[in-house]
């Protein structure tokens, strides 16, 4: 897929983007640098759901898909938002929280019944909670992991625990257009360890880490 970047950007020796694509130049967590450009292409101070313009510490960034059903930390999931509306939207999408919100008060228990059926429905069947096209499948073994991450025994039997009792990755691995892991190294980590032949990944086409 293709990440929604600005025509331009640099965070001094981390990133840049040259001719649309986005290159990282050394180790940051990847988060970082989707909240930057989110900014950058979003503002800092407006709410995407309320549209009231809020002071700064009064703002947060919201998963527009929530990161419980599989929702990416990339500029196309993160809408800036303030924080009493992200409350109020809880584990809902952002397309779900509109229409919440449209509801009359007393039609609004009975629309998150049937949204939290959706969810159930969803994970019963192993499946995340995001656009089709944003998921693609990739060979555990064609992927490259640059940065080996410093994770707790225990935050790696919890991480196999879930997919075992789910069949979902709690975090899907994001890769840049070579492979090369961005996010999610402990998903692929799992997989590796469980001897999985192929990984579904959020493949960015538009991004190069160029270590
Ligand atoms: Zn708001």
């Amino acid at each position: 897929m293709i990440v929604d970047l600005p025509e331009k950007f640099s965070m001094e020796g981390v990133a840049v983007i040259e001719n649309g694509i986005l290159k990282i130049m050394r180790y940051i967590a990847f988060s970082d640098i989707m909240y930057e450009l989110t900014y950058q292409m979003k503002g800092r101070n407006i709410c995407g759901y309320c549209k009231k313009e809020k002071e700064k510490k009064k703002m947060t960034l919201d998963h527009m898909y929530p990161q419980d059903l599989g929702g990416p930390t990339i500029t196309n999931n993160l809408l800036p938002c303030c924080k009493k509306c992200n409350r109020l939207k809880g584990n809902l999408t952002s397309k779900e929280f509109r229409k919440y919100s449209k509801k009359k008060q007393d039609k609004k228990a009975q629309y998150l019944k049937k949204v939290q059926r959706h969810q159930e429905k969803l994970k019963r069947n192993r499946k995340y909670h995001i656009p089709i096209d944003w998921i693609d499948e990739r060979k555990v073994s064609d992927l490259i992991l640059i940065w080996i991450p410093n994770y707790s025994d225990n935050r790696y039997k919890k991480e196999k625990k879930y997919y075992e009792e789910t069949g979902l990755f709690k975090k899907l691995v994001i890769v840049d257009r070579n492979n090369k892991i961005l996010s999610g190294a402990l998903s692929y980590i799992v997989a590796k360890k469980m001897k999985l032949k192929t990984i579904p990944v959020i493949s960015l086409e538009n991004v190069e880490l160029t270590v």
